[in-house]
């Protein structure tokens, strides 16, 4: 039934998404790991740790922040309002999640953690944690992504941890995925993998979208605070889905509510439509939409940002837009290095490339016949871009 966004009966599962299709040597991992998980959410203790960290280590709440100017540019009939996960510890949203993530390694007993990471936002929100705790790091990161953002590679190294490349592939987030998974098969005694989306074997999608969901709990209530309404769209970018579904996850039961996931249009090297454009295949330990070739291969994907360019996408999106509760929208590569300038020159805000797609689409939004009010994920802040910017948006 269209709006139907309850779990199906089997755990893990988001209608036909979902699952664990792992090694068998993964298995006992993921019921370890979701045993853990359960036990966490029932302890008020966990919770406690928890807040603590988002508000005194991360900097929570954020602000829910007007952009006047940028209404005024789009010549928007609705107020846009900004969820500023830009101003977490860190520059994004990754952080409400990794703190999640190694406590509950911590009570696991596990002193190895590893990750990967695409832009490096991942990477170093895990090695801040780390540091925090004084545990062991390694991120595994895709070489091509090394070089496009090479100052997160510093942070991370300044946190202690180790990088390691991955060169296979595309040397992209899917290859760093891919090498992280083969080290916590042969680890995986010892060794917390944090995940930095909502994606992979269950019960990561949930509990990664668990850790993000503050960001819609905050939201929904800033917006009503605000404005006294619920927004009538809320939107976000999409990469595998972990800030869409934090926002989204405020909102769900809100029927009221359109929940736009914009995801990376590209160019003509390609795209990474993974909702608007996918079938469903595995990858990554779920059953999700993937964009494949014609044999069933996970096709090659491109994006001008790094956290975009992944050809998974996290079950409970792909799931929502099967019920037609979200609508998968796309920006390219030039509409969104044009919102990037936009929001840097109108509000003062350097946001993430990643981010910059939600807000490209803003310009189609507000020409939409039902738009009132609308809430943008700000996921995350540019900052680690500048290196990389092509030579039109740098004046
Ligand atoms: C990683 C990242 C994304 C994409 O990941 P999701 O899991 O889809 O949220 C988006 N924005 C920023 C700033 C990021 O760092």
């Amino acid at each position: 039934m269209p709006g139907d966004t309850t779990l199906t009966r089997r755990p893990g599962r988001f209608g036909r998404h979902g699952g664990q299709y792992v090694p068998e040597t993964l298995m006992p991992a993921l019921a370890e790991l979701a045993r853990a998980h359960t036990e966490a959410l029932a302890d008020p203790g966990f919770a406690a740790d928890l807040d603590v960290l988002l508000r005194d280590f991360a900097g929570r709440p954020t602000p829910l922040d007007r952009a006047r100017r940028l209404e005024a540019a789009l010549d928007s009939p609705a107020p846009i309002y900004l969820k500023r996960e830009d101003l977490l510890h860190t520059g994004a949203h990754k952080l409400n999640n990794t703190i999640g993530q190694v406590l509950l390694a911590r009570r696991m007993g596990k002193r190895r953690i590893i990750a990967e990471t695409g832009a490096g936002q991942h990477g170093v929100a895990t090695a801040a944690v780390c540091a925090r705790f004084g545990l062991e790091c390694i991120v595994y990161m895709g070489e091509t992504d090394m070089q496009r953002q090479r100052p997160n590679v510093q942070r991370m190294h300044l946190f202690g941890a180790e990088v390691r490349p991955a060169r296979t592939g595309r040397r992209t987030l899917q290859d760093a995925t891919s090498e992280a998974i083969r080290d916590w098969v042969a680890n995986v005694e010892t060794t917390y993998y944090v995940i930095g989306s909502a994606v992979g074997p269950h019960p990561y999608p949930e509990l990664v979208a668990g850790f993000q969901t503050v960001i819609g709990g905050e939201a929904r209530a800033q917006i009503l605070d605000a404005e006294g309404r619920l927004p009538s769209h809320a939107v976000a970018c999409v990469g595998g889905g972990s800030n869409a579904l934090g926002l989204f996850r405020g909102f769900l039961d809100d029927p009221e509510v359109a929940l736009v996931g914009v995801e990376a249009g590209g160019s003509a090297d390609g795209h990474a439509r993974t909702l608007g454009l996918g079938d469903p295949g595995v990858l990554h330990g779920a059953m999700s939409l993937l964009l494949q070739d014609e044999d069933g291969q996970v096709a090659p994907v491109h994006s001008v940002s790094a956290g975009l360019d992944y050809p998974g996408v996290g079950p409970q999106l792909a799931h929502l837009v099967d019920t037609f509760r979200l609508v998968a929208a796309a920006a390219t590569d030039a509409e969104a290095l044009a919102a990037f300038a936009d929001l840097c020159r109108l509000e003062g805000i350097l946001p993430a490339l990643e981010t910059a797609h939600a807000i490209a689409h803003l310009r189609a939004l507000v020409r939409e016949p039902d738009v009132r009010l609308v809430v943008v994920n700000c996921s995350g802040r540019g900052d680690k871009d500048l290196d990389h910017l092509p030579e039109e948006v740098t004046p």
